[in-house]
């Protein structure tokens, strides 16, 4: 039996993540989008999720699409990947997240068949 794999979740998770841009990201999140800067291979930008305005604590790698934020008591002091920084932004099941950004960005964007989207959309019909 053939498996789709490309409609796994854990897959579509992984195909979102990739996507976005960082700039991009950030401007969705609208946490002082224009104060991001690069330096080097990394952009540093104000962690929205300690709402910091004064330092450039939050990490983010283009490589593989994670942050960390340096801040020491921030919940996002843990690396993770970009879903869960606006997991933790916007404190919805993760479908919904997802769905959100889709309905943002256009599902083109994330290149999201309608059977990738069906699956989140019944993913969240069962919380
Ligand atoms: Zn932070």
């Amino acid at each position: 039996m053939r498996v789709n794999y490309e409609n796994t979740y854990p897959s579509i998770c992984a195909q979102v993540n990739s996507a976005f841009q960082v700039t991009q990201l950030m401007e969705y999140v609208d946490w002082h989008p224009d104060k991001i800067v690069r330096n080097g291979d990394i952009f540093l930008a104000y962690c929205p999720i300690h709402r910091d305005e004064v330092f450039r604590t939050l990490a983010l790698n283009p490589r593989n699409n994670t942050y960390q934020c340096r801040h020491v008591h921030c919940p996002g002091h843990h690396p993770a990947d970009f879903l869960d920084l606006l997991q933790k932004l916007h404190n919805k099941p993760l479908p919904e997240v997802i769905l959100d950004a889709v309905s943002h960005f256009t599902p083109q964007y994330f290149r999201l068949s309608d059977k990738q989207i069906a699956v989140l959309e019944s993913l969240l019909q069962k919380n």
